[in-house]
């Protein structure tokens, strides 16, 4: 199946890199988002532009990856 667009954020938050919903771009900051896997941070956490060493000290969730990957089965 081909990807027409893309309607999540991945983001490292502390415990990791997520994915969000783009939707939590447009809440107020301090808003509470939950990941896919179900990891509640708050909107700033997803809206701000993380630390490149951030993207590499984190790990991706393969939970929120499989969740992403299985919409393409
Ligand atoms: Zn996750």
């Amino acid at each position: 199946m081909q990807i027409s667009s893309v309607d999540w954020s991945w983001r490292p938050v502390g415990v990791g890199r997520h994915a969000f919903d783009v939707a939590s771009k447009s809440l107020a900051p301090d808003s509470a988002v939950v990941s896919f896997c179900g990891i509640e941070v708050e909107a700033w956490q997803v809206q701000r532009r993380p630390p490149e060493l951030e993207w590499i000290a984190e790990d991706t969730c393969m939970k929120c990856w499989r969740l992403i990957a299985a919409r393409f089965d």
